[in-house]
C-alpha cells in the first residue's frame, strides 16, 4: 500500500469516528464515549496527515510541525483544564475566530503559491485555475467572516463589550451590499486574481463577520454561538477544497451541517426565524432597549422558604445561570433529595437557553447526580406550573421574565418562557435586582406572588437545609 492510500484509508476511519463521535455527543450517557470517538479520530487524522506530509518536506519541517502541534496541544490541555464551566461559551467562540484565521490563512497561501505564481509551474491544471481562485475568494471571506464574529461574539460573552444590538442605520442594507460586493469581488478575482482584490475581499468580510454579531442583541447570544459554530465548520471545508484534503471537507461539513442544525433547533426553541438572526437580527427594529418596569419587590428569609417547602405537595426548580455561577447544584440536589424523602413532589423545569451553553443547566445537574426522569423540558412541564405549589427560581432571570411574553415591545418579545408566575408562589434566588444577560428588567420580581430571596444561591440553598 502507498503511503497515499494509507493515508486515505485512515482519513476514512477518521471521518467515520468522527459521525460516531457527534452519535454519541447528542445524549448525555454516551457523551462521554462520544468524546473518546472524537480524540481518536482526531488522533489518526493528524498522524496520517503529518506522515503524508513528511514525504515530500524536509526533516527541519517535519520539526517544525511537530513543535508547533505539541505547543498548541499544551496550550489547549492547560486552557481546558483551567476553564469553569461558565467561561466555556466565551472559550468556544475564541476557538471558532482560530478555525476562521486558519481558512484565511490557507487562502492567502493557496493564492501566493498558485495565482501570485502563475509564471513558475503548479500543481493546478491551467483549465483549474478558475475553480482555484472562486475556492480562494470564499474560502478567505467564509473564514474572515468567521474570524471577526467570533471575536466579538467573545467579547460580549465574557462581558468585555455590552451585549446590546449595535444599530446602525439602514444595517440590513449593508448586509446587503456587503454579499452583492463579495459576489462581485469574487468574479473580478476569478477573471484577473490579483493582490488587491482579494484584499478587499478580506477587509470585506472582516467588517461583515463584526457587523453581523454586533448587530445581534442579548437573548440571541446562544444561536449566533452555534451558527458560529457552523460558518467555522464551512470554512474548515473552504480549506479542504483548496489544500485537497477530503477528510478536512468531511470534517468541515459535518460541523458546518450540525452546527446550522443546532441553530435551526435554537431557533425554533426560542420562537425566532433562523433567517433574521443569520441576517444578523433582522426583525429587532422597534424593541426597546430594556423594560423599564419598576416596582416593590417582597423579600423572603430562608427559613421562610423551608416553612414554604414543607408545606408544599409539589415543587418545580427552574435553575439559570446564577446556578452555575454559584455552583448550586450540589446543594440544590440535596434539597433535591430532602424534600423527596419528605414525600414531596420535585421536578426541574430546564429552558432550552438557561444558562450559557446548549444543555448547560442538564450537564450540572446531571454531575450532581439528580435523577433525569425529574429533569424536563420547558414545554414538558409549563403546563404543570399553574398546579404547582412551589417554584424555585434558581440564578435564573431572562428565561422566566413575562415580559418576553406581555410586553411587545421588549427586546425578548415572543421567546417562549417558563411561565412561573402561573404557580401559587414564586421564590427568586439572586444577589440584587440587577438583570439577566439580555439586559431587560424582569417584571416577574414585583407579582404579588413573587419572594426575593437575596444572596448567593449556593449559600441561600444550603441555608434552607440547614433550616428544613
Ligand atoms: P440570566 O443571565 O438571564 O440571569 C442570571 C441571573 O443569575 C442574574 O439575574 C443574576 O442576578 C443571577 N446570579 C448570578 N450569579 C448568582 C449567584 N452567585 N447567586 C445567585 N444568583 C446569581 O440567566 P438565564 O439562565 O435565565 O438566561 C440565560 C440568558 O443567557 C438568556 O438571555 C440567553 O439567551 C443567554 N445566553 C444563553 C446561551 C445558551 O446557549 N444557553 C448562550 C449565550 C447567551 P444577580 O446578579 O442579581 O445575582
Amino acid at each position: 500500500m502507498t503511503a497515499v492510500s494509507a493515508a486515505a484509508a485512515a482519513y476514512i476511519v477518521s471521518g467515520l469516528l468522527f459521525v460516531l463521535s457527534l452519535a454519541g455527543l447528542s445524549r448525555h450517557e454516551t457523551a462521554k464515549s462520544g468524546n473518546a470517538f472524537g480524540i481518536a479520530g482526531m488522533a489518526i487524522a493528524l498522524a496520517a496527515t503529518v506522515g503524508l506530509a513528511a514525504r515530500s518536506i524536509e526533516a527541519a519541517a517535519v520539526g517544525l510541525i511537530v513543535v508547533a502541534m505539541a505547543g498548541g496541544a499544551a496550550i489547549g490541555l492547560w486552557r481546558a483544564r483551567r476553564v469553569a464551566m461558565t467561561g466555556m461559551p466565551e472559550l468556544i467562540a475564541l476557538l471558532h475566530s482560530f478555525v476562521g484565521l486558519a481558512a484565511v490563512l490557507v487562502g492567502w497561501n493557496g493564492y501566493l503559491s498558485v495565482e501570485a505564481d502563475a509564471g513558475e509551474q503548479t500543481e493546478v491544471p491551467a483549465g483549474l485555475l478558475g475553480i482555484h481562485s472562486a475556492e480562494v475568494g470564499i474560502g478567505v471571506f467564509i473564514g474572515a467572516v468567521t474570524l471577526t464574529g467570533s471575536i466579538v461574539a467573545f467579547l460580549k460573552l465574557s462581558a468585555r463589550i455590552k451585549s446590546n444590538p449595535l444599530m446602525l442605520p439602514g444595517r440590513n442594507w449593508l448586509n446587503l451590499g456587503a454579499l452583492v460586493a463579495f459576489a462581485a469581488l469574487t468574479v473580478a478575482f476569478v477573471v484577473a486574481p490579483s493582490l488587491g482584490v482579494l484584499a478587499a475581499i478580506t477587509v470585506l468580510a472582516l467588517a461583515l463577520g463584526w457587523h453581523l454579531v454586533a448587530s445581534i442583541g442579548g437573548g440571541d447570544m446562544p444561536v449566533v454561538v452555534s451558527m458560529l459554530n457552523s460558518y467555522s465548520g464551512w470554512a474548515a471545508a473552504a480549506s479542504g477544497f483548496l489544500l485537497d484534503n477530503d477528510l478536512l471537507i468531511i470534517t468541515g461539513a459535518l460541523v458546518g451541517s450540525s452546527g446550522a442544525y443546532l441553530s435551526y433547533i435554537m431557533c425554533r426553541a426560542m420562537n425566532r426565524s433562523f433567517l433574521s438572526v443569520i441576517a444578523g437580527g433582522f426583525g429587532n427594529e422597534g424593541s426597546t432597549a430594556s423594560g423599564t418596569e419598576d416596582g416593590e419587590h417582597t423579600e423572603i428569609t430562608a427559613e421562610e422558604v423551608a416553612q414554604l417547602l414543607r408545606d408544599a405537595g409539589s415543587v418545580v426548580i427552574t435553575p439559570g445561570y446564577g446556578m452555575a455561577v454559584a455552583h448550586a447544584q450540589y446543594p440544590v440536589a440535596e434539597l433535591t433529595r430532602t424534600l423527596s424523602e419528605k414525600g414531596v413532589a420535585v421536578r426541574f423545569g430546564i429552558h432550552p437557553v438557561a444558562g450559557r451553553l446548549p444543555g448547560h443547566m442538564n450537564v450540572l445537574l446531571a454531575e450532581a447526580k439528580v435523577p433525569y426522569d425529574i429533569v424536563l423540558e420547558m414545554d414538558e412541564i409549563n403546563d404543570d406550573l399553574a398546579k404547582t405549589d412551589v417554584v424555585l427560581v434558581i440564578g435564573a432571570n431572562d428565561t422566566v421574565n413575562p415580559a418576553a411574553l406581555e410586553d411587545p415591545g421588549s427586546p425578548i418579545a415572543g421567546m417562549p418562557v417558563l411561565q412561573v408566575w402561573e404557580a401559587e408562589h414564586v421564590v427568586v434566588f439572586k444577589r440584587s435586582m440587577s438583570t439577566g444577560y439580555a439586559g431587560v428588567q424582569n417584571p416577574l420580581f414585583f407579582r404579588e406572588n413573587t419572594r426575593m430571596l437575596f444572596g448567593d444561591a449556593r449559600e441561600r440553598v444550603e441555608d434552607i437545609l440547614k433550616a428544613l
